[in-house]
């Protein structure tokens, strides 16, 4: 069992994987703030924390990796997300230099989350894999140098020519 907050309602990472509390010497299932998972469903997420920012990514690394234009990224606390069935990760360098690790699904590719040493301790999730996007709500863009010259950001979007770090 590993503990994964110190306030009251301690949560805990329970033996199959599953977020926990203990609340008033209850065990309770501790609802996720949000799930998803790759396109085969072999690969399950469920992350128990708000999001520390929400960013779409322009940059050339994240346009090869999710064959399109750009990412859409939340980042969370790592600890806060749970991950069932077999992944594998890609060691990159991104465009800053930092090294990151890109999970993906090993049988359908489905790109999934990345974690840098750009943002020690976070880790940040593919959006397009959310089973409800309908929060979604980016505040951010980076690598707006890299945009695709038809890609509208919409006004009053705070933009990075590159990297935030
Ligand atoms: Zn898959
Ligand atoms: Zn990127």
């Amino acid at each position: 069992m590993r503990q994964i907050s110190s306030n009251k309602s301690s949560l805990f990472v329970c033996r199959i994987g599953l977020i926990c509390s203990h609340f008033n010497n209850r065990w309770t299932r501790a609802m996720p703030k949000f799930s998803g998972g790759c396109l085969c469903g072999a690969v399950r997420y469920e992350c128990n924390a708000e999001p520390l920012g929400m960013a779409i990514c322009h940059c050339t690394h994240c346009q090869k990796v999710s064959g399109s234009a750009f990412s859409v990224n939340i980042v969370v606390p790592a600890p806060s997300v749970t991950w069932q069935g077999q992944s594998a990760s890609y060691a990159d360098t991104g465009e800053s230099g930092k090294p990151l690790s890109r999970k993906f699904c090993r049988n359908c590719g489905s790109s999934l989350a990345t974690e840098t040493e750009a943002l020690p301790g976070a880790i940040i999730i593919k959006a397009g894999t959310l089973d409800d996007k309908s929060w979604l709500k980016p505040n951010y863009h980076l690598w707006t140098r890299s945009a695709q010259p038809w890609v509208q950001i919409q006004s009053g979007a705070t933009t990075f020519p590159k990297g935030r770090t």
